[in-house]
């Protein structure tokens, strides 16, 4: 918690040059892009880096990590996105470290792209689906042609720019798609493309608009994963949120982890190309109190923003788990599960993830592979005084209600 960081995802486009049927931005619910710039003026962009940097000073927040974001980031070319990554640097960083990541779908990526990448050390992720049939099922252009040929030519350049030291190594990030082997996309974007770094996407959806079906696809997809991940046995290979699981098994820091989790949570603001703010960027697809917050880079600062009424309420939701998930064994771990998965019109965020007989599944595999390693009383009591730390609620009999989502594991990794 000492090294406070704000998650600032920075919709600089609000277009896209694909149509990508699931995407969250523009074909869920939310339409406020259509009352948007299509690209963020540099008049916005400077009233951006005021909001951020004096808001990191008199908030005290060490860290600014912007993720230029869109739409498609890259659709505002490259004189205007280096014009815009040098206000950031001038607004910014005179008041506290400013890391920059961008997160693209590839198609635009060349050699004078990743320059300015490498110029203003940003991270660059890349988002695909898996092999050409699953990538070109979904991720498509408006003429319906498949992305995936443009996607990895943009891999390629990357890794090359990697490979002269111009930017660190890119990661993927793959949304998961019906239909599909956890194994397939595993094998296809570690072994043939050779990303290290990568991150699956579970759907941003909520009770009311998941399909019971898919999620249940999604129980036996995340194990797939999990177990591809550990029989691999790569150090070198980071799936990000699965990693993030295994930590407080692994280590007392875990608690820190736990609680800096929690915090990223209510520290991640997205900031639109009109320059309205919000809190994290899958959240107005669920309620428009979160789209229209009222809040804007050019008439309130950051400490405004935080005195919103909503923040009192995410800030009880995060703290506050559903009933079911008081007398859970992983709750310590879990914590009820992403916010806006835990969304229904009904009880609004008072209800399990949709994803919790998944999060069952690998919190159980977890711990059947790391008590190879440590004692299993060790574990036990990380994860009660995480529980603890948390929540302040009493142990939880462990296995007492694992057993209806978590059948036998059928791999076993070691
Ligand atoms: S695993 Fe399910 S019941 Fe347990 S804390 Fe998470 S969401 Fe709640």
């Amino acid at each position: 918690m000492s090294d406070r960081r704000l998650y600032v995802s920075f919709k600089i486009a609000e277009i896209c040059n694909l149509v990508c049927d699931y995407c969250y931005f523009f074909f869920l619910g939310d339409e406020s892009y259509k009352e948007h710039p299509k690209l963020i003026s540099a008049a916005t962009v400077e009233a951006v880096g005021q909001f951020l940097g004096e808001g990191a000073r008199d908030l005290g927040i060490n860290t600014v990590a912007v993720a230029m974001h869109g739409g498609e980031p890259l659709l505002v070319g490259k004189k205007r996105f280096t014009d815009f990554c040098e206000i950031l640097e001038r607004t910014v960083n005179p008041h506290t470290r400013l890391a920059i990541a961008l997160q693209t779908n590839g198609v635009l990526l060349d050699e004078e792209w990743l320059r300015i990448c490498g110029r203003f050390k940003i991270r660059v992720g890349i988002s695909l689906d898996g092999p050409k049939p699953v990538n070109d099922r979904s991720r498509i252009d408006r003429k319906g042609r498949g992305s995936y040929d443009k996607i990895v030519r943009g891999i390629r350049k990357a890794q090359q720019a990697a490979a002269d030291g111009v930017i660190e190594p890119p990661g993927a990030l793959i949304v998961i798609r019906p239909d599909t082997s956890a194994r397939e996309i595993y094998r296809h974007v570690v072994h043939d493309l050779g990303l290290k770094r990568l991150d699956f996407m579970l759907p941003k959806d909520n009770w009311d608009s998941h399909s019971p079906e898919f999620t249940r696809f999604l129980e036996g997809y995340s194990l797939d994963l999990l177990n591809c991940w550990l029989e691999d046995d790569d150090p070198t290979v980071n799936i990000r949120s699965i990693k993030q699981m295994f930590a407080p098994f692994l280590t007392d820091v875990a608690l820190d982890v736990r609680t800096n989790y929690l915090a990223d949570m209510t520290e991640a603001i997205c900031i639109r190309s009109n320059g309205d703010v919000c809190p994290d960027d899958t959240l107005p697809a669920v309620d428009s109190t979160f789209c229209t917050t009222g809040f804007n880079v050019h008439s309130a600062t950051l400490g405004d923003f935080y005195q919103a009424p909503f923040w009192s309420d995410i800030r009880q939701t995060v703290l506050r788990p559903p009933e079911e998930c008081t007398k859970c064994e992983w709750m310590g771990v879990c914590g009820g599960g992403e916010i806006v998965t835990r969304f229904s019109k009904a009880r609004k965020f008072d209800n399990p993830t949709i994803y919790c007989t998944r999060n069952k599944l690998l919190y159980g595999r977890i711990r059947e592979y790391v008590l190879k390693y440590i004692d299993a009383a060790v574990i036990t009591e990380r994860l009660e005084r995480s529980r603890k730390l948390m929540f302040g609620l009493p142990a939880a009999v462990p296995g007492t209600n694992t057993s209806a989502g978590a059948p036998a594991l059928a791999v076993d990794a070691a």
